[in-house]
């Protein structure tokens, strides 16, 4: 069994939603959750959760997204949207990126700050976006308390120091498929404690690929969670089955979710 903890379907139209749902599980895949990065989006995002069981959502505005500060009519909207299903699991994704050409930097604070406070307020964890800007990242999550409410740093491809950091702050490392081919990172992933590792596939439409099959896609976990297995020697199985545990003890009360889509994946193999 697989979780696709970060994802972004919601550029996609219903049928073909599901059609990608279907192709991810007939590798495992559980759950997917497709996260939101602007108020629009994150609205699209919780209403896709009612397509299928399957379909989980983050509610967001990404660093790279922001247009203005989240005033209180912006958070006030995305409370909304996150306390509208149970099936809003989690405030992503959100974060700094300050890579050139990206928002101001003081609303991309102001905007991380507020979604944190916004995670602490429903007790939802973060999946947080993380580019040129770990040291900032970090303190951030300790000045705003986001231990507090956990959660994962996505599509990681920093080093062993920065995962070390994270993890001791109380929040697990979300890989992606820059691990099928970066060296240097799969050197990072054979030394991580697999007690702190989700993983996810960030998949969204990638029209500039001409090739659809080679749209990266929740089914592709399956390659990631074998090159995890081989780097860490490990049984494929105890990779899939740790994650999982994992993301469910990261979503804390929320992952009654993923228990009854668990029964029902059994109930469906036997
Ligand atoms: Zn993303």
């Amino acid at each position: 069994m697989l979780i696709d903890t970060h994802c972004h379907l919601d550029g996609f139209s219903d049928d073909e939603v599901m059609t990608v749902v279907e192709r991810a599980e007939s590798v495992g895949v559980i759950a997917i959750v497709n996260a939101g990065v602007t108020v629009e989006s994150s609205g699209r995002c919780a209403e896709l959760t009612g397509l299928s069981m399957k379909l989980l959502a983050g509610v967001g505005i990404h660093p790279m997204d922001l247009t203005q500060m989240v005033d209180e009519y912006v958070y006030e909207r995305l409370h909304a949207i996150a306390t509208s299903t149970d099936r809003v699991v989690v405030i992503s994704e959100i974060g700094l990126d300050f890579m050139e050409g990206m928002p101001d930097r003081e609303m991309q604070y102001q905007a991380f700050r507020q979604q944190i406070k916004l995670a602490r307020e429903l007790k939802k964890p973060i999946v947080f976006h993380s580019r040129e800007a770990h040291d900032d990242v970090l303190k951030v999550l300790r000045e705003e308390r986001a231990y507090e409410v956990g959660g994962a740093m996505h599509y990681f491809q920093a080093d062993l120091q920065t995962a070390r950091e994270a993890i001791d702050l109380g929040f697990y490392i979300s890989l992606a498929k820059p691990l099928l081919r970066q060296l240097e990172l799969q050197e990072v992933a054979a030394q991580l404690p697999l007690d702190h590792i989700v993983l996810e596939t960030d998949s969204a439409p990638q029209p500039f690929k001409r090739n659809r099959d080679r749209w990266t896609e929740p089914r592709n976990l399956k390659d990631i969670s074998e090159k995890l297995a081989q780097l860490q020697r490990r049984d494929v199985e105890e990779i899939q089955a740790t994650t999982t545990a994992n993301f469910k003890r990261m979503l804390g009360p929320s992952s009654l979710v993923i228990s009854s889509l668990e029964q029902a994946h059994t109930q469906e193999s036997v």
